[in-house]
């Protein structure tokens, strides 16, 4: 059966905070803008409990809740939703497309906001307990069920005390494996120091788990003590993973750059190797994987996003201009010699009207146009015909040099 074909102006992979704030700017900036996503939106940021860093909200919120907020701005300004995975890409060229179960839809640009999924221990019999079996990932989620019963938390970073801790507010006992010496843990200060006081943790170090037990669902971890190489059976209800994330990058192997861990590679406008194509959040590699800072990159992408399009649509009409001599001044209007120019243009202009369309390009408002035609350099002239670059002149730019350019 063939797919039905949609067409958006920008379609977005993933419907986390990174997401949604592409699309809140997108929407805003009225492009026809899709975000696709194929579990809960507000992304991972709805696992969490509690968020106390996000600006604006001195009390803190639910991850849950400030998520909410952000899926109900994206909605009012026009941004569509839809539950479903993305299953590949097409990314090169000017109109990309973005495959789902039923449906191929383009766009003239791709935020890739696909976030990340949590890190597996690799321990024996792990795939046969995840989730509703025993292994969760979601303190938020799963807490209540686990009211005055025994869990463990796998891992000592910020994620896992600070869960941890959240845990001691339902459970009767939150264990907790950390394979570093005795007191060495990788949160930050103030969670290591609320936590060893936390009368409901119990720490045991040294170690790493060795398997995953249990009649259908789990009721035992077993640790290794990695000091002594002895094993530890432990009784839990619920086994909570916190040992990292690995980005969710495999639709786009071979296609975007990627850092040797998988994570996207993007210059501090979000855009990817492709032009049009941008990553923003957690799937990219970055110094700090925060909401706060997703908000950051969704914004710049879908700032970006706007300004590629419509440079898109000045290129293809006016630069191009259907394959007809086109002459363009690229400038910088802040610069004097860039302006001292601006009469001799216009005196091409006199000079060839009726030969060339004659543009003029500030790379100061935006240097989009300059980096289509590969001209670091201004002022310069570029001479376009049959849609391709006939010559380009920069350093001694004059009338006759222009003339002679078009003849
Ligand atoms: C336990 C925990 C506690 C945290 N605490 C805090 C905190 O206190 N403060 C803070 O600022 N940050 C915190 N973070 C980090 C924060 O949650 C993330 O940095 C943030 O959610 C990243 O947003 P994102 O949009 O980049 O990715 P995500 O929120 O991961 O969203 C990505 C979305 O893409 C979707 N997706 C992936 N692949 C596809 C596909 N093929 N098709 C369709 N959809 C797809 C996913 O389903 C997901 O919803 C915490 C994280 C965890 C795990």
């Amino acid at each position: 059966m063939e797919k039905k074909r949609e067409r958006y102006d920008v379609v977005i992979i993933g419907g986390g905070a990174g997401g949604l704030t592409a699309g809140i700017y997108c929407g805003r900036a009225r492009l026809k803008t899709i975000i696709i996503e194929k579990a809960l939106v507000g992304g991972l940021a709805t696992y969490t409990n509690e968020i106390e860093n996000y600006p604006g909200f001195p009390e803190g919120a639910t991850g849950l809740g400030l998520m909410e907020l952000f899926h109900k701005q994206a909605k009012k300004f026009g941004v569509e939703f839809k539950l479903t995975d993305v299953k590949a890409v097409r990314l090169d060229g000017e109109i990309k497309e973005v495959e789902t179960f039923r449906v191929i839809y383009e766009a003239r640009a791709v935020i890739v906001a696909s976030g990340g999924k949590p890190r597996l221990t690799g321990a024996k019999n792990e795939e046969n307990y995840l989730y509703d079996k025993g292994i969760s990932f979601c303190a938020t989620c799963d807490a209540a069920a686990n009211t005055d019963k025994t869990v463990m938390v796998v891992g000592s970073g910020d994620a896992a005390i600070e869960e941890g801790m959240f845990l001691t507010r339902f459970a009767s006992k939150v264990i907790v494996s950390v394979m570093h010496e005795e007191g060495v843990m990788d949160c930050n200060e103030i969670a290591k120091a609320e936590a060893l006081q936390n009368p409901k943790m119990e720490f045991i170090w040294n170690t790493v788990v060795d398997s995953f037990e249990g009649e259908g669902r789990l009721d035992t971890v077993v640790l290794r003590d990695v000091k002594k190489d002895e094993l530890l059976p432990v009784k839990v209800d619920t086994c909570f993973l916190f040992i990292g994330y690995l980005p969710n990058t495999e639709l786009f192997k071979g296609m975007l750059e990627m850092n040797r861990a998988g994570y996207l590679i993007t210059n501090e406008r979000m855009e990817t190797n492709l032009p049009g194509v941008y990553a923003v959040g957690d799937v990219r590699d970055k110094f700090l994987k925060q909401v706060a800072t997703a908000v950051g990159d969704g914004a710049i992408a879908g700032y970006g996003a706007e300004k590629y399009i419509s440079e898109s649509e000045t290129y293809e009409r006016q630069i191009l201009n259907h394959g007809a001599p086109s002459l363009v001044y690229l400038w910088n209007a802040v610069d004097e010699g860039c302006r001292a120019l601006l009469p001799v243009i216009e005196s091409a202009e006199e000079a060839l009207a009726g030969q060339a369309a004659v543009t003029r390009v500030d790379i100061y408002k935006s240097d989009g146009i300059a980096r289509r035609l590969g001209v670091q350099e201004v002022p310069a002239v570029v001479y376009i015909r049959d849609n391709q670059i006939q010559q380009v002149l920069s350093g001694d730019i004059t009338l006759d040099k222009i003339k002679a350019m078009v003849k």
